[in-house]
C-alpha cells in the first residue's frame, strides 16, 4: 500500500477507536481521538522508513519490530498506541498489495495472502476501507466482549 492508503487507514482507524473507547460522542470522545490519532498515524508511517534505511518490506515489516514498539508503553511509558499503527500498516500491506512481508525477518521469506489487491488497482481504496472496517470490528469485539467474558468467567468460577 502507498502512503495515502496508510494515512487514510490510520486516520479512520483512530476516529473509530475514539468512538469505541469513548462512545458518548462528547468531548471525551474527541479527546480520545486526539490522543490516539497522531500515534496511530506515526506508527502507520514508520515501517516504510525501511525504504531509505534497510531493506523494504523486511527490516521494519516484521513481528520483532511490532513487539519492540508494543513494549515501549510497558517499559518506558511512551509510544502508547503506536503499535496499532504499525500493525495496521502490516495488515494493509498484506491485503493492499501483491508483494508479501518478511514477517519473521531476519528470516528472509516474504509471506503474502492470495487475495491481496495491487496498489495500483481500482480496488485499492475499497480494500483500505474494508480493512479499516474489519479492524474496527475486531477492536470493538475486544473492547466490548473480552472484558465481559473475563468477568463472567471469573464470576462463574466463584
Ligand atoms: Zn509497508
Amino acid at each position: 500500500m502507498n502512503k495515502k492508503g496508510h494515512v487514510l487507514n490510520a486516520i479512520l482507524l483512530a476516529v473509530g477507536l475514539g468512538y469505541i473507547l469513548e462512545p458518548a460522542g462528547d468531548i471525551r470522545t474527541f479527546r480520545t481521538i486526539a490522543e490516539v490519532s497522531i500515534p496511530v498515524v506515526l506508527g502507520a508511517l514508520f515501517p516504510d522508513v525501511d525504504t531509505a534505511f534497510g531493506r523494504h518490506r523486511k527490516t521494519l515489516h516484521n513481528f520483532l519490530v511490532l513487539g519492540v514498539v508494543a513494549a515501549y508503553p510497558i517499559y518506558f511509558g511512551n509510544l502508547r498506541y503506536v503499535w496499532i499503527g504499525v500493525l495496521t500498516h502490516y495488515v494493509l500491506d498484506l491485503l493492499g498489495s501483491k508483494r508479501g512481508l518478511a514477517l519473521l525477518y531476519p528470516y528472509e521469506k516474504e509471506f503474502s495472502l492470495p487475495f491481496g489487491v495491487a496498489v495500483s488497482s481500482d480496488y485499492a481504496d475499497a480494500m483500505t476501507l474494508a480493512v479499516t472496517a474489519f479492524e474496527l470490528a475486531v477492536a470493538a469485539a475486544i473492547v466490548y466482549e473480552v472484558p465481559q467474558r473475563v468477568v463472567a468467567d471469573a464470576l462463574a468460577g466463584i
